[in-house]
């Protein structure tokens, strides 16, 4: 029974770290020790450890750590692009010598041999098509092509030159400071893909988020149905029930099960483990990226308009602070509203809510279909061939 008390603990160890990691900023948690996880976990442990390698080693190894940061988080470099294939290629590795030996079994196919290795070739497949795919470099030949395709909405985006490229920036472009170029309707810099995700392949990244999500969950799925398979063959329920005489229920069952499992399988219950883990957070950002391309509004975007709500709201506490003042020098009425409820505060405060509000002006916003097809089918591109036509024609 030990073993399940520390895949128990591992399990909620785990959650705890990747709930803090995710969600730590969000206002409900603020002041309690998710948001402490968090700030540790991106910002505290570099912190700390910058500050131990300069006590031990003085400004060397100060000079040292600020130039592997350099090359590794300001410069494209290919590093978490091998860790990605070293993760799949070890996983894959792990599971086919682990499991493939009961496949063919009571719950699952010879198939699965194969369509196994196929799904894994197709998720590599869009990682690579990702990489590799022009994400949509603005350059003095096309800059008019994206320039026609994206107006300025004049809220974040109006009229301007990149200071780098000079050449004009169009509406949703931005200079990736890593690849050094401007970019078609940047959503952001993955260093995953060690390319920026634009206009022209976010198709592709989305693709590889969803592909990987349903890989994860069929690992899950077909290791299940390999294991649900090894208690079918060697009559585990039927030992347990008629030999030590264990009542027949879910709940009486279970612990026994799990035990047999853990002890025999245990390879193939972590690799289970891990691979739900995965899926769970591969769907989250599958979800986060999703919501976005339906309201047709980059993660870069959703940056400027917080930045926009911050703005608008300074204003009007300038403004309210401005028409208070007026008050009370005309001597008007100076009632006291009530104190406001702490926790509707916190909520108040949410940036979500607000950029919900503002993200109404979103003039870029087309509805359901239109965002999905602007996805699929990038502007332009169809600027591209409206003007090829009307030259032809
Ligand atoms: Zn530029
Ligand atoms: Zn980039």
């Amino acid at each position: 029974m030990e073993v399940q008390w520390i895949l128990l603990c591992h399990g909620l160890v785990t959650l705890l770290v990747l709930v803090s990691f995710l969600c730590g900023q969000w206002p409900i948690f603020e002041g309690t020790p998710i948001q402490r996880i968090n700030h540790f976990l991106t910002f505290g442990a570099y912190d700390y450890f910058q500050r131990f390698v300069g006590f031990v080693f003085g400004a060397k190894g100060t000079n040292a750590i600020s130039s592997v940061e350099y090359f590794c988080c300001d410069r494209p470099n290919p590093i978490l692009q091998i860790i990605y294939l070293a993760i799949v290629g070890g996983t894959y590795f792990l599971v086919a010598n682990s499991s493939f030996g009961y496949i063919p079994g009571y719950y699952i196919g010879e198939i699965h041999r194969y369509t196994s290795l196929l799904a894994v070739g197709v998720g590599v497949l869009l990682f690579l098509l990702t990489c590799f795919s022009d994400p949509g470099t603005v350059k003095a030949d096309n800059v008019s092509l994206y320039l026609s395709a994206y107006p300025y909405d004049n809220i974040i985006y109006s009229e301007k030159e990149c200071s780098t490229c000079k050449i004009p920036k169009p509406a949703r472009s931005k200079h990736c400071s890593i690849c050094d170029r401007c970019v078609a309707r940047f959503d952001h810099h993955c260093g995953w893909m060690n390319n920026c995700i634009g206009e022209r392949n976010t198709q592709y990244f989305m693709a590889f988020l969803l592909w990987h999500t349903l890989l994860c969950i069929y690992g899950t799925v077909a290791i299940g149905l390999i294991l649900a398979g090894q208690i079918k063959e060697f009559k585990v329920i039927d030992i347990l029930t008629v030999y030590y005489g264990i009542e027949n229920s879910f709940r009486s069952l279970s612990p026994h099960v799990v035990q047999w499992l853990l002890g025999a399988y245990n390879t193939q219950i972590l690799l289970m483990v891990f691979l739900a883990i995965v899926s769970l957070s591969l769907a989250g950002f599958f979800g986060y990226h999703a919501k976005l391309c339906l309201t047709n509004t980059t993660t870069n975007e959703t940056f400027k308009w917080q930045e926009y709500v911050n703005w608008q709201r300074k204003l009007n506490e300038a403004r309210a602070s401005s028409a208070a003042l007026k008050a009370s020098i005309s001597g008007m009425s100076s009632e006291r509203k009530p104190p406001e409820n702490k926790w509707r505060a916190i909520f108040r405060r949410s940036p979500l809510k607000d950029v919900e509000v503002v993200v109404t002006n979103n003039i870029y916003d087309k509805g359901f279909f239109q965002n999905i097809l602007e996805i699929i089918m990038p502007l332009s591109r169809r600027q591209l061939s409206l003007r090829t036509k009307s030259k032809s024609g």
